[in-house]
């Protein structure tokens, strides 16, 4: 007997048939002679309605209230799901993220869990039900209702596995697993059997839709196996865990080098043009980008010509701090006496992820090879140890992400990736 803890997104519960789905896959699981915790998301768009409506009454609705309204959206579909459940003979209760015991900070619309402490969680698996928990939401320190941000289901459902010592945290969503590039880009790419927390985090930090980051951050802090499946079929999903009981047994006796390719249209270039080249320039720039709230992710600087003894440096950043930073980097122009500032908002990034490139070779060469002869020009490269990503111009990148994909030998032979619900959540 297992403890598994089983969480469903929106789009698994979006209607009162499919909450019936997913109740009757939960009693399977119990019935199997497990127990089963059971995190669920808000119904469909619940929360986008919910925001929609606030933003109708009121430009600028306190933070405090938004989360009181959020959470309303997990309240009804935990109701549901238990009421569900309850109808095909097994016990089930619902609670909300503060009876599940989800301590957190107090910062509305994006708290961080401090604790859990799930103790009528482990009363209501004693008492043999089924224990359905609100994701999403938590209590404060000050005993306000708070959210984790969106997607924060996923949070929940790690932190509870860790708190109650779960054998597995299985993520139910629309598509099959996690694929190794986007099936709507690649029709070929293939189901990721088995993938590490460490590319798990650089794939979804690099533009891959994946899980809530800080889902698989706890997750490889406590080290609990997470396996992203369907709630659509019963197929194997994609296991992300640090211990190798999960690796494919057969053919592969060697682990793949590359885990899968991420893309990403979010982010834009600011390039700052002609800079002094002396020491502390770039210390400026960035400072004055740090203070503008920008999170920057590539650098690269020019050699300086040798007539003028001026440099550019161009950075990307998410486009949403664009227009911020070109304002702070504009009023601080007498300070950093640039030439020229410019914005581009027309580029991609591609970002090759695998743990194996550590002890191989030879994996830039065959990503510059294969972009090269795909005729696409690369505007920026930066490198992890286990990532490494380009910039491209915005329309070449969809052929880019293809180009690298058949390069390393992920094509599967037949289009795998089905997306059931629609949203891929
Ligand atoms: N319902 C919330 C959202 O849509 C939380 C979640 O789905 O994980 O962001
Ligand atoms: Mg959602």
């Amino acid at each position: 007997m297992a403890l598994v803890v089983q969480k469903f997104g929106g789009s698994s519960v979006a209607d009162a048939a499919s909450i019936r789905r997913v109740a009757h896959r939960i009693v399977e699981t119990r019935q199997a002679g497990n127990d089963v915790v059971v995190v669920v998301s808000a119904m469909g768009d619940t929360t986008d309605e919910l925001l929609d409506l606030a933003a109708s009454v009121s430009a600028e609705p306190p933070a405090r209230e938004l989360d009181i309204l959020l959470t309303a959206g997990e309240r009804i579909s935990m109701a549901l799901l238990a009421i569900a459940i309850d109808a095909l003979g097994v016990p089930a209760q619902s609670y909300t993220g503060q009876q599940a015991g989800v301590l957190t900070d107090t910062v509305h619309g994006k708290a961080s869990i401090v604790g859990v402490a799930p103790r009528r969680i482990v009363h209501a698996l004693e008492r043999g039900a089924v224990a359905i928990v609100a994701g999403f939401q938590g209590v404060s320190e000050e005993q306000d209702v708070t959210t984790l941000g969106r997607g924060g289901s996923d949070t929940t459902a790690v932190a509870l596995a860790a708190a109650l010592g779960a054998d597995v945290c299985e993520i139910y969503t629309d598509v099959d697993g996690l694929f190794t590039a986007d099936p709507r880009i690649v029709p070929t790419a293939r189901r990721i059997t088995s993938i590490t927390t460490e590319e798990t985090l650089e794939m979804a930090a690099h533009g891959a839709k994946i899980l809530h980051l800080r889902a698989v951050e706890y997750a490889r802090r406590y080290g609990v196996p997470i396996h992203v499946r369907s709630s659509f079929s019963t197929k194997e999903g994609t296991w992300i865990t640090d211990d190798n009981d999960h690796e494919p047994q057969e053919d592969t006796m060697e682990a793949p080098i590359i885990s899968g390719v991420a893309h990403d249209r979010s982010q834009g270039k600011i390039t700052v043009v002609g800079v002094p080249d002396v020491p502390g320039a770039a210390a400026r720039i960035f400072e004055t980008v740090a203070r503008a709230g920008a999170n920057i992710d590539m650098i690269v600087q020019n050699v300086s010509s040798e007539a003028t003894g001026l440099t550019d440096i161009s950075f990307t950043l998410p486009e949403a701090d664009g227009a911020a930073t070109i304002t702070a980097l504009r009023a601080a122009e007498d300070d950093l006496r640039f030439t020229d500032l410019r914005y581009d908002d027309q580029i991609g990034k591609l970002s090759l992820v695998g743990a194996g490139m550590r002890s191989h070779p030879g994996v830039s060469a065959r990503l510059f090879g294969a972009l090269s002869e795909a005729g696409i020009n690369i505007e920026m490269i930066s490198t992890s140890e286990i990532r490494l990503s380009v910039v491209t111009r915005i329309e070449d990148l969809d052929a880019a992400v293809r180009a690298v994909h058949t390069a390393f030998d992920l094509d599967s032979a037949e289009a795998e990736a089905v997306v059931y619900g629609g949203s891929g959540r």
